[in-house]
Parts: C-alpha cells; structure tokens; sequence
C-alpha cells in the first residue's frame, strides 16, 4: 500500500515536474516520427521534447536533441532528410529530455548552442522544487559550446531564414525560442507543452508563470494564422490553439493571484482547489492540480 502509494505520488509528480529519467524508458521500443513542416523544416517525435530540423545549403540545425539513448535514431531520421552535416544544436533549456543527447552530437563536430543559464544550471546542477529530484551536474564535454546572454544569437545557414532568441525567466531561466521565417514554424521549447499535463514552471531556476505569459504574448507577436508552432511537447498547434492555451495559463494565475492576495499560505492555496475544474478539462489528477498552484503561488512570491 505504502509502495503504491509512493510510486502513485512520485509518477505523478515526474507527470508535471520534471522528465522521466532515461533509466525507466525502454528505449529500444521508440520510433522516431518524421513530420514534413514545408521549405525544408522538419518536426521529429521520439523520446523526450520535440525536435526541429532546418536543413540549409551548407548544414542543418536541429532544436534539442532528447537523451543520448536517442542519437542513433534521430540521426538516422535526420540523415533520410539530408545528408548535410549537423551544425548546430540550438537547446531551448537545460531539462534532460532536451539536452542530454547534446555530447553525442558535439563528439560528431556539432555546435551545442544555449543560453548563458542552460550552461549554468548543467554545469551547477538543479534540485527540482516540488520533488526534489537532483539534475546531476554534467561535465566539460556535455556542456554548450557557444552561449548567448540576451536577445538573439546569430547562427548563419546558407539558404536560410530564422530568429533564434531567449525568453527572459519563463519555463527557465535559459528558455529559447527558435522561429524560423522561411517556413513559418515556431519551435518554443517547454513554454508550450501540451497534453494531459500543465507546463512545468522550473522555479528551481527561476522559472516564473509571469515569464511564461510574457513568452506567449511574444511567441503571439511572431505568429499569424498559418505559423505551425512546435510545443516542447504535444502536436503541432496553430495560432488560435496557442491563444486557447495562452488563455488557459492566465487563468490559472489569476485564480492562484487572488488566493495571494487574500493573504492565504500555500498550503491553503492548495486546499481550496482553485484549479479543479482546469485540471479536470485537462485529464490531470488531484496531485497535478495542486503542484501547479504551488508553482504559480511560488512564481507570484518571487519579486
Ligand atoms: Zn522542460
């Protein structure tokens, strides 16, 4: 009973909080699917967050690289596309399902290409807030080898068109984005996830839910009616499904704000249930509803 009980509660809190571990995926059983995005853009699933494949004249870019039990798989579904070499791996964040494929990529003369905070926080290490469940430190050789500290970095492909840009304090605190002009596909990284789940806010470090709103209103901006947006996970959404989910989190804040300012603790945030009938429409659980109004409640606390 006690057993179950754990596993019920700790599977739940991995559901929201954090990636599962590489060692509870059987691995050998992902396939990687291929979606043709148009104009040489591609969107691979496998195991972990979404990846996006630009292929220019001269190399490709891919956005995040999953686990390095991924590699051979997406690189041979990236080598039926193109046979370019890999020039860059652009990581939207630090979280593992993104980025721990990144050294078998690097080893194969890949540029690995993050925010200054990814580095950081891989280099330090993070201790996830609700859980408690430890991102090992990585060493030298599995770290990005170009970083960027804001606004936008520049990553020349021949033939092609895109912004790469950071999104300040968000799902972390070294979110970035990847819009890519000449085919109209926006990558977002975990800003968007969608599913039966509620985004992660990584307050561990310093994601905010004020950031996450401050990121869709942008990734609102650099949208229009036929942008296909690639989530850090879930299917490709267009633009008024982003407005729909944009409108989903905002709501959830204002429902943890006022229990704030009515002066309740966080244990009580929880308890009144403000966000049932949110977590019901989503297919969450009790546990789920109530690690994302601590999220949010530790958000709206942080200055
Ligand atoms: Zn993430």
């Amino acid at each position: 009973m006690i057993r179950t009980m754990l596993a019920a509660t700790s599977f739940a809190a991995l559901m929201l909080a954090a990636p599962a571990m590489a060692q509870q995926i059987d691995f050998s059983k992902v396939e990687v699917k291929t979606t043709d995005l148009g104009n040489r853009t591609w969107e691979l699933e496998g195991q972990g967050g979404n990846v996006t494949v630009v292929v220019g004249d001269d190399g490709i870019l891919v956005v995040d690289a999953q686990y390095p039990e991924m590699h051979d798989k997406l690189k041979a579904a990236i080598a039926a596309i193109s046979k370019a070499p890999i020039r860059y791996i652009v990581n939207t964040h630090y979280h593992v399902d993104h980025s721990s494929g990144d050294a078998l990529f690097a080893k194969e003369g890949a540029q690995i290409v993050a925010h200054d905070n990814v580095k950081k926080r891989l280099a330090e290490g993070v201790t996830n807030a609700l859980t408690g469940a430890k991102t090992e430190p990585v060493k030298g050789d599995a770290l990005p080898t170009k970083t960027y500290t804001s606004g936008k970095v520049d990553l020349p492909l021949k033939g092609r068109k895109y912004e790469i840009g950071h999104i300040n304090t968000a799902h972390t605190d070294g979110d970035t984005y990847v819009y890519v002009q000449d085919a109209n596909v926006l990558a977002t990284g975990d800003i968007v996830s969608l599913g039966a789940r509620y985004p992660n806010i990584d307050v561990a470090a310093a994601g905010n839910v004020k950031g996450m709103i401050q990121g869709l209103d942008t990734y609102l901006k650099l949208a229009n009616d036929k942008t296909k947006i690639v989530p850090g996970h879930g299917p490709v959404i267009d633009k008024t499904r982003l407005a729909e989910y944009r409108a989903m989190i905002v709501d959830c804040r204002d429902r943890v704000q006022k229990l704030v300012k009515d002066g309740k603790s966080e244990d009580d945030a929880v308890a009144a249930k403000p966000l049932d009938d949110i977590g019901a429409k989503l297919g969450v659980n009790e546990q789920a509803n109530a690690n994302f109004v601590r999220l949010i409640y530790r958000s709206l606390k942080t200055a």
